[in-house]
């Protein structure tokens, strides 16, 4: 099974609307997990932060 492309974003929070149209689900917005990840619960999208962007406070 092919893994769904990853999405590079450069916020740790980050909305997602199954890309709109018949796919598409109410827009939600998630916030990245301590490894700098989130899935949607709806498509099962999987965003990353992007290498580079700030980092969160430790
Ligand atoms: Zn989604």
């Amino acid at each position: 099974m092919k893994p769904k492309d990853v999405i590079e974003v450069e916020d740790r929070s980050v909305g997602c609307d199954g890309g709109g149209g018949s796919l598409g689900h109410p827009l939600v917005y998630l916030t990245m997990n301590e490894e700098n990840k989130a899935e949607c619960p709806y498509c099962g999208q999987i965003f990353v932060l992007k290498e580079g962007a700030k980092a969160a406070a430790h």
